[in-house]
């Protein structure tokens, strides 16, 4: 996980490439360094990722003669450093799909600060009748598992009937969400005496002969 607060920073940072003139694209840094293994020192690096960069179109002609395999470099720089350095890439796309854009950045967090108030609120939401928090967490491809799951169980004691539409409306791709999320909508359903309509969904009295949403008969 990287630091928020020190990407948005590199990210805002202007490095231009001393080959090519062109601003350098700040990337999350790889998994591993190819050098020593001891990793980078950073979370981020700054890439020269101009496909015209004479780094970079030189680069080819030389590994192939060099290593007789495919690829070439790329102008990196470390942040707080001076001086870059090379860094051999197996394809043009190397990095391209790394690139720490401080707008998703900061929708990422805004998304991440919502989750954890949600779930502070989850200690207060039974008493409160608030579903917000609850509806919120369940609805979050994102947030965390156990929260989410932690919330199809306060589902039914909140007992609030407008959670059914949202969620009836959304695509879980959790299954486990799903399954719990169900669970609790037929445990809220039976509490207040209701059923949903097995033609049109609409929520009607369990004891209905008639749907009075599409006057279909009931079983
Ligand atoms: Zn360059
Ligand atoms: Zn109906």
């Amino acid at each position: 996980m990287l630091c928020y607060d020190t990407c948005i920073k590199y990210a805002q940072e202007k490095h231009f490439c001393p080959h090519c003139n062109i601003r350098l694209s700040c990337c999350e840094t790889p998994p591993f360094h190819i050098g020593d293994g001891l990793g980078w020192g950073s979370d981020v690096m700054f890439i020269c990722l101009n496909d015209e960069c004479p780094v970079y179109v030189k680069g080819w002609e030389h590994i192939d003669l060099q290593y007789g395999h495919n690829g070439t470099y790329r102008y990196m720089l470390l942040p707080g450093e001076k001086k870059g350095d090379f860094l051999m890439v197996g394809s043009p796309d190397a990095f391209t799909g790394s690139i720490i854009d401080p707008e998703a950045l900061k929708q990422q967090n805004v998304r991440y600060q919502n989750e954890k108030k949600a779930l502070a609120q989850l200690e207060t939401c039974v008493e409160e009748k608030n579903l917000e928090p609850v509806l919120a967490l369940i609805l979050d491809e994102k947030a965390g598992l156990e929260g989410r799951l932690r919330s199809c169980r306060i589902l039914a004691e909140v007992n609030d009937l407008n959670c059914i539409d949202s969620i009836r409306n959304h695509e879980f791709k959790n299954t486990d969400v799903e399954q719990a999320v169900n669970m609790a909508i037929i445990t809220l359903l039976k509490a207040n005496f209701k059923k949903e309509c097995p033609y049109c969904a609409e929520i009607i009295k369990q004891q209905a002969k008639i749907c009075m949403h599409c006057n279909k008969e009931l079983g």
